[in-house]
């Protein structure tokens, strides 16, 4: 099957953020006081050719983005990042260049509801979308904008299918979700970044492919089980670690965050996950 890296741009963000420092509020506190910038991290969004029809994972950022008054002025986070996109790199120009109409996508999957995974919504009005109950719930919410989630940019037409999690275990993680009839994409839950965030696992004949959205924000953070700086609950980040931890290597999974520089070229030449003795303990 044919797996597309569609790189939607870039964002510096602070290096508290991207490895959280402290624990509880401080490490919230950590990341707003911090003055350096990270280089430009990417904001990948990923395409499946799948039999069954084309899935998008995540929409990637717009180039919006830039435009004044994006962000509300009162949330002091999203001052906490430097954003590059050009028009011509959201995410329905780049499905153009690879020969695929944006209509010709059967579904979308969104990892969460933060604002540099659905930037590219608007080119989507014919696909179906899904998106966990919960967290569209919570991002439409009243405490949504406080939460670095922005309805107000979202489509006017935006109501995607709400899904929920079934008790079925799958690979160590409590529940999932069976996206394909042939049971080669399923959607599993990886909370703490936000409250109800879930990664997609793609079964190919001869590798596994874990997008893992921001469960974490690199591989080499996953394997040293690090949070990021800004996860709602730090708590419920670190059992996801671990759980990727224990599923990804034992499956022969390529493991894909959204703002990992080095997952397109894990992609092309479908690493996998393997722990050698320095990254145990
Ligand atoms: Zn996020």
């Amino acid at each position: 099957m044919k797996v597309h890296a569609i790189l939607t741009g870039t964002v510096a963000i602070r290096p508290n953020q991207l490895q959280g420092k402290g624990v509880g509020l401080a490490r919230l506190v950590n990341t707003l006081v911090d003055r350096r910038w990270t280089e430009p991290l990417p904001i990948y969004a990923w395409v499946l050719e799948h039999p069954e029809g084309i899935i998008l994972i995540d929409t990637g950022e717009s180039a919006q983005v830039t435009s004044p008054g994006y962000f509300p002025a009162w949330n002091p986070f999203f001052k906490n990042a430097i954003f590059h996109v050009q028009p011509e790199q959201e995410v329905g120009a780049q499905l153009h260049a690879l020969g695929i109409h944006p209509n010709d996508v059967r579904r979308v999957i969104l990892t969460h509801l933060h604002f540099d995974h659905v930037g590219g919504l608007n080119h989507f009005p014919h696909s179906e979308i899904l998106v966990v109950r919960q967290a569209y719930q919570q991002a439409a919410g009243f405490m949504g904008p406080a939460l670095g989630f922005l309805p107000q940019h979202w489509p006017s037409w935006f109501a995607p299918r709400l899904i929920d999690l079934a008790p079925q275990p799958f690979g160590g993680f409590p529940s999932s979700f069976k996206v394909t009839t042939a049971g080669d994409v399923m959607i599993v839950p990886t909370p703490g970044h936000t409250d109800f965030h879930v990664s997609v696992v793609l079964q190919d004949l001869d590798v596994c492919y874990f997008f893992a959205g921001d469960a974490s924000y690199s591989e080499r953070l996953m394997k040293q089980q690090k949070i990021d700086g800004l996860a709602l609950n730090g708590k419920e980040a670190e059992k996801t670690l671990k759980r990727i931890r224990d599923f990804t290597p034992s499956t022969a999974c390529v493991y894909l965050p959204t703002h990992d520089p080095e997952s397109a070229n894990r992609l092309a030449t479908k690493t996998v996950v393997a722990f050698d003795s320095r990254n145990v303990g």
